[in-house]
């Protein structure tokens, strides 16, 4: 039988493993402590534990379930991306993207995708499979390493491309006028994967990285993005915790939104709206829409205009978020200019509609929205 994977317990489940091991309870918080404010990658490292705990930790528990292949870094040093290989070998993708007054994770909730969007690199993959709470946990923790180390570390090691001046200035700007970056702050539920399409185990990361004796991560310094599966987004608006929900949308019609987003033929438009609605009434949050712009096919002024009718006829409190597509490797689709991206907003601003084009990260290491394709098709990046 496999290890218990320490990231997939919660309080109680390490609770049960240390008692049937014959430790005191007062342990139990111990470890989690070590495991989710010390953010400890190896029993080793937990000193407060005697020598035998943490050997027969080592030896018959598993922490990490991360295995590092590779990791890229953008040339201003700020979005970093990791390849890593799960106990099964199967490969994810996660990405940190550092600000000067937060760092975010992007994480995976599945390897690989079984929704087929024509636009995205995860697609060509099909789905491999979900992943466990665990293994979305341990992504955060990761990237909550790497931001301890960063800040650590002097401005010049962390970012070799620069002069000491500039370092100075990006990553200096983030401890000398914001609160001082010590881990991560915000997670986007946006790599690769359907996070409603592996709900209960996505909603177990959710809860053990939310919890106040753990990462004590807030729930609205999280936002789930989905494709638009109706039961996941009305599990969400019963759920309790103001998590930040993105839709995407991309097409103002089902029959353009069927060709780009196949699984629209099962939940159209129209029920899409309908649990947005549910959503925001129950949760009095908005609801954001995400949008990918490619050239010529979604998105035209007449796109924009009939968008802008979809959603001010719902009367939803809502936000869009335009995306220029990020290419992919042999795809025919191209990335909209940014006079027709600029364009597109107008019409939606006039609509009246709160409405901004999303900032893009890391399209040089293809760590950017929907170019996370695991170890199969990036390679040429080096
Ligand atoms: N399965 C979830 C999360 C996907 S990634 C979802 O569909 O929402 C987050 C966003 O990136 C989604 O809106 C997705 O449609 C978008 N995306 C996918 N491929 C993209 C690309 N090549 N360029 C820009 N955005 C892309």
């Amino acid at each position: 039988m496999a290890n218990p994977s320490l990231y997939d317990m919660n309080l109680s489940d390490l609770e049960a493993l240390l008692r049937a091991w014959g430790q005191p309870a007062f342990r139990t918080r111990q470890i989690y402590r070590q495991l989710y404010l010390n953010l400890a990658a190896d029993p080793a490292a937990m000193t407060d534990l005697p020598q035998a705990l943490r050997e027969r930790l080592a030896h018959e528990s598993t922490l990490n379930p991360l295995h590092l292949v590779r990791s890229q870094v953008s040339a201003d040093g700020l979005t970093r991306k990791a390849l890593f290989a799960l106990p099964d070998g199967v490969q994810i993708e996660t990405v940190l993207m550092i600000y000067a007054d937060r760092a975010t994770v992007c994480v995976s909730t599945q390897a690989g995708c079984a929704m087929g969007c024509s636009f995205c690199a995860t697609a060509t993959l099909d789905l491999r499979r979900n992943l466990t709470a665990g293994e979305m946990v341990a992504q955060v923790l990761w990237a909550s390493r790497e931001v301890r180390n960063l800040a650590s570390q002097p401005a010049s090691t962390t970012n070799p491309g620069r002069s000491s001046a500039e370092d100075a200035t990006w990553w200096g700007e983030s401890h000398a006028l914001r609160r001082p970056l010590e881990r991560v702050s915000n997670l986007v539920f946006m790599g690769m994967g359907e996070p409603f399409a592996n709900y209960d185990r996505w909603w177990e990361a959710v809860q053990r990285l939310h919890d106040p004796l753990g990462f004590n991560m807030g729930a609205r310094s999280m936002t789930v993005s989905t494709v638009g599966l109706v039961p996941g987004i009305l599990r969400l608006a019963d759920a309790g915790l103001p998590i930040n929900l993105a839709i995407s949308l991309h097409a103002p019609d089902d029959a353009l939104r069927n060709e780009l987003v196949p699984i629209n033929t099962r939940y159209p438009i129209k029920e899409i709206l309908a649990a947005a609605h549910t959503y925001v009434e129950k949760t009095g949050r908005r609801v954001s829409f995400e949008y990918v712009l490619i050239q010529g096919r979604n998105d035209h002024p007449h796109q924009a205009l009939a968008l802008a009718k979809l959603l001010r006829h719902e009367s939803l409190i809502c936000h869009v978020n335009l995306i220029p597509w990020n290419p992919l490797p042999g795809s025919p689709l191209a990335r909209s200019d940014l006079q027709r991206v600029r364009a597109f907003q107008q019409v939606l601003v006039d609509y009246g509609l709160a409405c901004t084009v999303r900032v893009e990260r890391g399209v040089e290491i293809a760590a950017a929205c929907g170019q996370l394709a695991g170890g199969g098709n990036c390679s040429h990046l080096g």
